[in-house]
C-alpha cells in the first residue's frame, strides 16, 4: 500500500502525546478509511494518541472502537505530517466519524521508561566520560539501545555512569516538557547530544530531567525519573566508522 497516496490531500494529524504524555483514552474523528485485503485497514484521524514509530521510539499498539465496530491497532506510520494507521478488524466495518482509542498502555509505559532511560544514559555517560557524547541512533524496543559516536567506553567509565544512574534514580527527579522557539534554541540546546542531527524546525519540543541539559524530541516519557525503577547497563557493543552502541534494560 503507497503510505503517501492514503496522506495525500489530509490535514497533518494532530500528535496529543506531544503535549499529553499520559493520555491513554481519547476521543478522536476518523477522517479516511482505505480497506486492505482481508480483515485489514488503513485509517487516518484527525487527531491521536498512538505514537508512530520514529526517533528511535517503536510503534504504540492498542484499540479502536464505535457501535458499529472495533478494531486492533497493530500499528502507527508517519507520513509528511500524517499518522496513518493500521488496523486489523475485530467487528463490523469501519467509517468516517467518531472513534474511542485505547492504548496498549503497559507496553507504551515501557517504552516510555526505556525513552527516559535513555536520555539519562546520555548524562551518565558524558558525566562518567568527561566529554560531551553524540548520539547517533538509538531503538527502543528489543534490542534496546542508544548509539553513539567516538571511541567505547571501558569497564570503570560504564561502573560510574552505572553509580550515577542508581543515585539519580534513587533521588528522583522531574522530566519537562517545553516547546522552544529557534532562536531559544540555538542557546538552551547547545550540549544536546543529537544538536548536529536536529532537522530545521518552526518549533522544537524539547525533555529535560531536572539536572540535565535539555534534549530536543518528539518521544513519550515518564513524568519522574524514579519511574524507570533501575536502569542496567548491559553492554557497550563496538560498531563500525568509529561508533557505539550502550544496550540497556529498564527492570521493577
Ligand atoms: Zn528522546
Amino acid at each position: 500500500m503507497n503510505l503517501s497516496e492514503i496522506a495525500h490531500g489530509l490535514p497533518k494529524t494532530e500528535l496529543l502525546y506531544l503535549r499529553q504524555t499520559q493520555l491513554s483514552i481519547a476521543q478522536a474523528n476518523i477522517l479516511k478509511v482505505v480497506p486492505e485485503k482481508g480483515t485489514q485497514a488503513y485509517l487516518v484521524l484527525d487527531k491521536t494518541i498512538f505514537h508512530p514509530k520514529g526517533g528511535g521510539q517503536p510503534s504504540d499498539r492498542g484499540k479502536m472502537a464505535s457501535a458499529q465496530f472495533s478494531l486492533e491497532v497493530k500499528k502507527a506510520i508517519q507520513n509528511q505530517g500524517v499518522v496513518i494507521h493500521w488496523v486489523k478488524i475485530v467487528n463490523g466495518t469501519p467509517t468516517t466519524g467518531a472513534v474511542s482509542c485505547e492504548l496498549d498502555w503497559a507496553y507504551r509505559k515501557l517504552i516510555m521508561r526505556r525513552h527516559t532511560a535513555a536520555h539519562l544514559l546520555d548524562h551518565c555517560l558524558s558525566k562518567a566520560s568527561s566529554t560531551r557524547v553524540e548520539t547517533t541512533d538509538s531503538w527502543l524496543d528489543e534490542p534496546c539501545y542508544v548509539g553513539y559516536r567516538g571511541k567505547a567506553p571501558d569497564a570503570s567509565t560504564i561502573k560510574n555512569a552505572q553509580d550515577l544512574a542508581d543515585k539519580m534514580i534513587a533521588q528522583g527527579s522531574p522530566v519537562n516538557i517545553d516547546f522552544l522557539t529557534p532562536e531559544q534554541c540555538r542557546e538552551v540546546l547547545k550540549n544536546a547530544p543529537n544538536f548536529a542531527r536536529l532537522p530545521n524546525l518552526q518549533e522544537i519540543r524539547t525533555v529535560t530531567i531536572e539536572g540535565c541539559d535539555p534534549i530536543p524530541c518528539g518521544g513519550t516519557h515518564v513524568t519522574n525519573i524514579r519511574e524507570i525503577v533501575r536502569l542496567s547497563i548491559l553492554k557497550a557493543e563496538v560498531m563500525p566508522d568509529q561508533t557505539f552502541r550502550m544496550h540497556f534494560s529498564v527492570a521493577d
